[in-house]
């Protein structure tokens, strides 16, 4: 394992390397992102960022706090992730299972981190995509909004 220090210089680069656009391409579905990033060598590292879904009972409550709150719905419709929403989604990196190619093992590397930070800023625009990480499609949430059966208000 990396020791503190060792550790912090790794995640500093990583976010570097997001700001200079290394990570080159990032695909997001249920249960991992995969990311390509480009190092020092000349093909690109492969990351995946491996993640449990979310237990079945975070999304039953996740989903009578959108058919409760018309506002929660109408954000998630639009593509937004609505605060009290993104609250019931808990995210300790130790739950977070990290694979780069590169020769860093057993600790997050900068390739690994670089993705962490573009995955996040993308969560800007597309707040969605960190369900589709933790489980469910964005899809399906915005159909099981749309079903007859959901109340509104
Ligand atoms: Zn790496």
């Amino acid at each position: 394992m990396l020791e503190g220090a060792e550790l912090g210089r790794e995640i500093s680069r990583g976010q570097a390397y997001a700001a200079d656009g290394r990570v080159v391409s990032l695909a997001v579905v249920p249960g991992r992102i995969s990311a390509a990033v480009s190092g020092t060598r000349p093909s690109p590292y492969r990351v995946l960022l491996e993640v449990h879904p979310l237990d079945p009972t975070v999304w039953t409550e996740l989903l009578s706090v959108v058919f409760e709150r018309p506002a929660a719905r109408a954000a998630l419709l639009r593509g937004a992730l609505p605060g009290e929403l993104a609250r019931l989604i808990p995210l300790d990196p130790v739950d977070v299972s990290i694979q780069c190619s590169c020769p860093v093992h057993d600790a997050i590397c900068k390739h690994a981190a670089a993705v962490f930070f573009d995955f996040a800023a993308r969560l800007v625009d597309e707040p969605l995509l960190l369900l589709t990480w933790r489980g469910c499609e964005a899809d399906a949430i915005t159909g099981m909004l749309q079903i007859p059966e959901a109340r509104t208000a």
